[in-house]
């Protein structure tokens, strides 16, 4: 007879049943796969939502041992090779991004966004994209990477002066990471995209900017684009890219950057429909260019 190493778990009452990660419906929608040794979930995504028309979510097994370079045999939960458990992607406990979705008072870029936008926007905003508090500087924003299964693979922690809304950089530059912060000491980190979350069940065409605060700002003005963030330009690759497989994407390049973003366009348009956007370039005087204005701050000064 042939026994399948996962099944999804038999309904045993609602302690059975889980919060669909794509839906995130209230009432409990979501079945896990579990392993039929041990009777343990694959993993907290993998699963399928019983929403089939409304949501549609359904991860199996073999797609995450895709996704994760594992191979798909049976002696992989019995007792893993180490060459392939330090290939699984790590992840950061839905407790600890859960616990940094407050204290926005002491949030120094939600001050500076409040300054922006009204009450209402901000709120949005901030729900939308998971913007998160930390205590490592008095004011730390955290912009997470959630991906579009809801895994959380870091945050970057930055720093920002509530009123100018600029980085703070002195004495040093104030950036950190969520993952170097719980104590985890071999976390194998892969990036996704910032807004990453926001592709799931979403047809909109994608803008793609460089730094999370863009992505943000842009998105209020520019409510037709998914717009994501790669982080920093060394983030905008191939690889990290392969979610936008199939899409509509316009690249919106700071005015430094120009010439970068447009070869690495011509890269990306082998797995999407790739444009450059020149609204910056056009629009901007010698002086503008010279300080490398990016489309925030154009949005904010002229729209
Ligand atoms: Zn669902």
């Amino acid at each position: 007879m042939k026994t399948y190493p996962y099944i999804l778990q038999p309904y045993k009452g609602m302690s059975t049943r889980f919060v669909c990660p794509a839906c995130k419906k209230r009432d409990k929608t979501f079945t896990l796969y579990i392993d039929t040794e041990t009777n343990q979930p694959l993993h907290h995504t993998v699963g399928i939502c019983n929403r089939l028309s409304k949501c549609g979510y359904h991860y199996t097994p073999k797609q995450y041992f895709i996704d994760n370079n594992l191979a798909y045999t049976k002696p992989i939960y019995c007792t893993p090779p180490t060459s392939l458990t330090q290939q699984a992607i790590s992840y950061i406990p839905e407790s600890v991004f859960a616990a940094s979705l407050k204290q926005y008072s002491n949030n120094h870029f939600v001050q500076f966004l409040s300054s922006l936008f009204n009450a209402d926007v901000v709120q949005k905003l901030v729900h939308k994209y998971y913007i998160g508090t930390a205590k490592y500087w008095q004011g730390t924003t955290v912009f997470w990477q959630v991906d579009a299964l809801g895994k959380i693979h870091t945050g970057k922690l930055m720093l920002y002066n509530p009123i100018t809304g600029k980085r703070v950089k002195q004495p040093y530059n104030h950036i950190h990471w969520a993952h170097k912060t719980i104590g985890q000491t071999h976390f194998n980190l892969r990036q996704c995209l910032f807004g990453e979350h926001l592709l799931a069940h979403n047809n909109q065409q994608v803008a793609l900017v460089e730094s999370e605060k863009t992505a943000l700002i842009a998105s209020v003005y520019l409510p037709d684009f998914i717009w994501l963030a790669v982080g920093s330009l060394s983030n905008l690759t191939l690889k990290k890219c392969s979610v936008l497989k199939g899409k509509t994407v316009t690249l919106y390049p700071d005015l430094n950057a120009f010439e970068k973003w447009n070869a690495k366009a011509k890269e990306l348009s082998a797995i999407c429909e790739i444009s450059v956007s020149n609204l910056l370039q056009h629009n901007a005087t010698e002086t503008e260019k010279q300080q490398g204005l990016d489309l925030a701050d154009y949005l904010v000064a002229f729209m």
